[in-house]
């Protein structure tokens, strides 16, 4: 084989491999890489070019319309697989970025007031509606104010009947420790002093909401949970009084108007004390299990302010009287909702929350 025909040869698999090569190129990249291989300066075309100059003069020009011709024939399938690949890429990135409008959204979780909270709240309202000022004091008291000026002297038994917390760390100006407090009515010594303080003599009324502490757990004790003091001070108020702002209220709260029983019991911190039961709203007053058959339940502890704990503050006993009571948020949620463990309120299961309506 002569010289020029070895030549061409060699010019014509160059250009049968170079356009297969890129044909299959995967992407502009790829491609770019193939245009240096075959027709970069120190590429496979100019490699071929290396044999012309052992050619005779006279055949170098018929050699040199050959290779541009191959080159032209190169160049051209390049462009043809780049502007198919920059389709083909455009197609691919458009495909990625499609968005399916059809798609449902993400529904948001909307938090909302815990079942506690909501009592809290209602119970509040129906007090304030009926004009009793809503007044709050702190959760960490001095033994004077959980009990002292409650006419709970310190050998008092009932002392002990509260579970107390007592924070050892701290201590009263007295020098007394400081505790949590395990009821409300600490609100009343305080607000009282305060009132008086301010406006010289009652009338007052209060409804103080908040936490109280006490050590027990069972199913129907947490160590902390929350009450409602409620009280009025004033001339001539009289258990009338008390009994009528109990049914407003049990009646108002419960939606339906309910019975109302005092029996008599006894608080250190009233004089006549009642207990207060209301007719059972599960069974109409029939007996059912949750009454235990009487077709009564007790709701909350209730009387007339000791006129110990109205001296305590420096309010004249036999000008003034005044009522009154302590409930339990938890219990009256519990009875209201039909709720059967105390405990649902603060393992925070979201089931039970969404259940009480309060969490979507
Ligand atoms: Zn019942």
């Amino acid at each position: 084989m002569s010289e020029i025909e070895s030549l061409k040869g060699q010019l014509d698999s160059l250009q049968t491999a170079a356009l297969v090569a890129f044909a299959q190129a995967e992407d502009l990249s790829a491609l770019q890489q193939l245009r240096v291989h075959y027709l970069g300066k120190k590429g496979a075309l100019t490699e071929v070019l290396k044999g012309v100059g052992k050619l005779p003069p006279a055949e170098r020009p018929v050699i040199g319309q050959y290779v541009n011709q191959t080159k032209a024939a190169l160049t051209q399938a390049l462009e043809l697989s780049e502007a198919e690949l920059a389709v083909k890429g455009k197609a691919l990135r458009i495909e990625a970025e499609r968005l399916d409008i059809t798609l449902s959204g993400r529904k948001q979780a909307v938090g909302a007031l815990h079942p506690v909270q909501q009592g809290l709240d209602e119970i509040t309202a129906i007090f304030a509606q009926m004009g009793f000022a809503v007044a709050e004091g702190p959760e960490i008291e001095d033994e004077f104010h959980n009990f002292d000026a409650l006419n709970i002297p310190p050998e008092h038994p009932a002392r002990a009947m509260h579970d107390t917390f007592f924070l050892k760390d701290l201590h009263s100006d007295s020098g007394e420790p400081m505790l949590l407090r395990t009821h409300t009515s600490p609100v009343q010594i305080r607000t009282m002093k305060r009132f008086l303080a301010e406006h010289g003599e009652p009338p007052l009324a209060v409804v103080a909401p908040g936490r109280v502490y006490r050590c027990d757990y069972d199913v129907t004790h947490s160590p902390m949970f929350h009450q409602v003091e409620v009280f009025k001070v004033d001339r001539d108020v009289s258990m009338a009084h008390l009994k009528g702002v109990l049914q407003h209220f049990l009646s108002t709260y419960f939606e339906k108007e309910v019975g109302i029983r005092l029996r008599p019991h006894y608080f250190p911190f009233t004089e006549p004390s009642a207990e207060v039961d209301i007719s059972c709203v599960f069974c109409a007053a029939k007996g059912c299990r949750i009454c235990k058959g009487s077709g009564w339940i007790e709701v909350l502890g209730s009387g007339m302010i000791h006129p110990n704990v109205l001296r305590s503050v420096g309010i004249d006993g036999d000008e003034f009287s005044g009522f009154a009571f302590g409930l339990g948020v938890e219990r009256l949620v519990m009875l209201k909702k039909g709720i059967p463990d105390l405990r649902l309120f603060f393992e925070n299961d979201v089931r039970f929350l969404r259940r009480m309506g309060v969490s979507k």
